[in-house]
């Protein structure tokens, strides 16, 4: 899954209002963050087969430590406790929201995935294979996206007309771009660039996301 993992970061926003968006973003990429850095240190292992599943090319077919249920689990509660760390607001609730954010990523990943979710180290992989369906799984991040920018923005109403612009301008960016990736995109030719291009498409939403913050911050 790409840009319907923001749906819950996006959703988030209604429980832990402290919480910038940005963090959330990053939270909810959070073990694919790890995933591309491991794929482009060798530590992870991928291979591009064109239509592997659906339009998706990628064969991902050793990612336990990021992607296995276990270690899925521990970086999500540990995610929660670093940003509950450094953001005020009920530590409690911030460690389980950003923590449910971050492992909503694994969850989402399951609905979308071939079977290449290990359930222990690197054994018993699952994946219900949604992506072998492109024009299903495409609406369906598109409405998580556009859901999420709904309930953010019911949630915690911008106190400028500014950011409710920019945060359903970023919505139907995101949308525009998921259309883009799947169906109208030349994949890169190796893991490595494909995490690359991961890593820098991730960090730019965040940085995007910020954005978004600054232009809804409260008025003072
Ligand atoms: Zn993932």
């Amino acid at each position: 899954m790409f840009i319907g993992h923001y749906g819950p970061a996006l959703a988030a926003k209604a429980a832990v209002k402290t919480v910038p968006l940005w963090v959330l973003f990053v939270a909810a990429q959070w073990v694919d963050f790890l995933w591309a850095a491991f794929v482009i240190a060798g530590v992870e292992k991928a291979r591009i087969v064109e239509n592997f599943i659906g339009v998706t090319p990628l064969d991902l077919y050793y990612m336990p430590y990021t992607h296995g249920l276990p270690s899925a689990v521990l970086l999500s509660l540990a995610m929660g406790g670093v940003v509950a760390l450094a953001f005020k607001g009920d530590r409690v609730a911030v460690v389980l929201a950003v923590a449910a954010v971050a492992f909503s990523h694994w969850l989402l990943d399951l609905i979308v995935h071939a079977p290449d979710l290990a359930l222990v180290f690197d054994q018993m992989k699952v994946g219900f294979g949604l992506w072998a369906y492109p024009y299903i799984s495409v609406p369906v991040e598109i409405a998580l996206v556009l859901g999420g920018v709904w309930l953010y923005d019911r949630a915690v109403p911008s106190p400028r007309r500014a950011g409710t612009i920019a945060l359903w301008g970023l919505g139907f960016a995101m949308a525009a771009l998921q259309v883009q990736n799947s169906f109208f995109n030349e994949h890169p030719k190796d893991p490595a660039a494909f995490a690359m291009l991961s890593l820098t498409g991730y960090t730019a939403l965040a940085v995007l996301a910020a954005g978004v913050d600054y232009l809804r911050r409260p008025r003072t």
